[in-house]
């Protein structure tokens, strides 16, 4: 039998359905397309990953699936590593093609893809990788990386079109299982909503209101939570990319009035793409000092103290209560996780790798360009 020729779209931390280059790449092309995400036990399992981190997922996806579904389009989701999906997409379909956006992850995904890109090489299927946020693959050194970013921060955000599918809806034996899908569904609402909408509420909110105090309360651990941002979940998975933020804030009416405030957004927004940077260029920062001068310290480590700081019971009230707080609802302010770490690495006398996986386990958020980096930093 003739095998259906078609391309497929594999989302990745890129949930969303505008300024989505892969989207787009298929929607040109000639033959048609299916959207797949894949929920990776090995991932899945990995110290870094948590439950709420799949369910922000999960709720992106359902989200995404409501956009789509006009165009009799829907997020085909595996449960299996990306390996079985694609060997089992390769005997039911002759792909020619493969789009998705770069991930700059941990050695565990980036390993991943390397294997990847051998099984479609084999199979002569062509792999596309477009460029996440501004940032660059494969450069050996930051010069004239700000200028760069800018033009990618300010350029066209891509709009999105999708017309009607030919294929039909693929049913496979990897699909998510009844339990686990439950456990999805039940998300605790004491998270942020996951989905691009609501990233995009947060946006609207920001400018109109919250914004204005934006500069006044970041470091203020109760205050800062309205008046922050809080798009980083939106961000990390991709249901917003930084250039649709960027451009939204620096147009607003409001951002006349608000300069000091909208300008100092803007700036994290760099940040943001620019740690991430650094990690796409070196992911071993995952678990080696960036400074490896560091590797040699001798901490106490002791295990008491580690497990107080994890549980939210070192007898440091504001200590306690940012533990508390997170495990909560996902998000502290930077000033509270800088103090965070600061307390278990110099306070407790700790190395930095004892509490790394446990806050990005916690942060909805949790983007591992961004969280290592940071983290070493506020390590000293
Ligand atoms: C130890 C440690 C770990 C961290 N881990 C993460 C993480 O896993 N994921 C994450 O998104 N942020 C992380 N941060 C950075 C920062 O704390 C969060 O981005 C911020 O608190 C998110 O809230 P917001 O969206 O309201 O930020 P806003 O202040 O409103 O800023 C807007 C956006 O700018 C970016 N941004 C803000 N501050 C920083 C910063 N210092 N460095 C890089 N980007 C920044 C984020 O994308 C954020 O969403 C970490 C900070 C520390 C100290």
């Amino acid at each position: 039998m003739v095998k259906e020729k078609i391309n497929i779209v594999w989302l990745k931390r890129d949930l969303r359905s505008q300024d989505h280059a892969a989207l787009h790449r298929a929607e040109v092309e000639k033959i048609d397309y299916l959207i797949i995400y894949i929920f990776e036990p090995k991932m899945m399992n990995y110290e870094d990953s948590a439950l709420r981190h799949q369910q922000f997922v999960y709720h992106s996806i359902q989200a995404l699936n409501k956009i789509v579904k006009p165009y009799k389009r829907e997020v085909t989701v595996f449960h299996t590593s990306a390996k079985n999906a694609f060997e089992h997409l390769i005997q039911a379909f002759d792909i020619q093609h493969v789009f998705s956006i770069q991930e700059s992850g941990i050695q565990l995904t980036w390993n991943r893809d390397k294997n990847l890109k051998r099984l479609f090489a084999a199979n002569s299927i062509q792999w596309t990788e477009f460029q996440r946020d501004g940032i660059i693959r494969g450069i050996k050194d930051r010069n004239g990386w700000d200028k760069r970013w800018y033009e990618y921060a300010k350029g066209s955000v891509i709009q999105n079109h999708f017309s009607e599918a030919t294929i039909k809806p693929f049913r496979h034996p990897f699909a998510l299982a009844k339990p686990f899908i439950d456990e999805l569904e039940n998300y605790p609402k004491s998270f942020q909503l996951a989905g691009e909408q609501n990233g995009w509420s947060y946006l609207h909110s920001f400018c109109r209101s919250r914004g204005e105090n934006y500069s006044k309360h970041i470091s203020k651990p109760l205050e800062s939570r309205r008046s922050c941002g809080r798009i980083s979940p939106y961000l990390a998975w991709g249901n917003i990319s930084v250039r649709q933020a960027y451009q939204f804030i620096r147009n607003h009416e409001n951002y006349s009035s608000n300069k000091r405030s909208f300008n100092g957004i803007l700036t994290r927004l760099k940040w943001h793409c620019h740690f991430i940077q650094k990690f796409e260029v070196e992911c071993a920062y995952e678990n080696r000092c960036i400074n490896k001068g560091y590797e040699s310290l001798v901490r106490t480590n002791d295990e008491k103290l580690i497990l107080a700081w994890k549980n939210g019971q070192t007898g440091f009230p504001l200590v306690d209560a940012c533990m508390r707080c997170l495990k909560k609802t996902g998000w502290i302010n930077f000033r509270m996780r800088a103090m965070l770490v600061s307390v278990l690495c110099h306070h407790f006398d700790c190395d930095w790798r004892k509490g790394a996986y446990h806050l990005a386990q916690l942060f909805l958020d949790y983007e591992p360009g961004i969280h290592y980096t940071q983290f070493q930093m506020q390590a000293g």
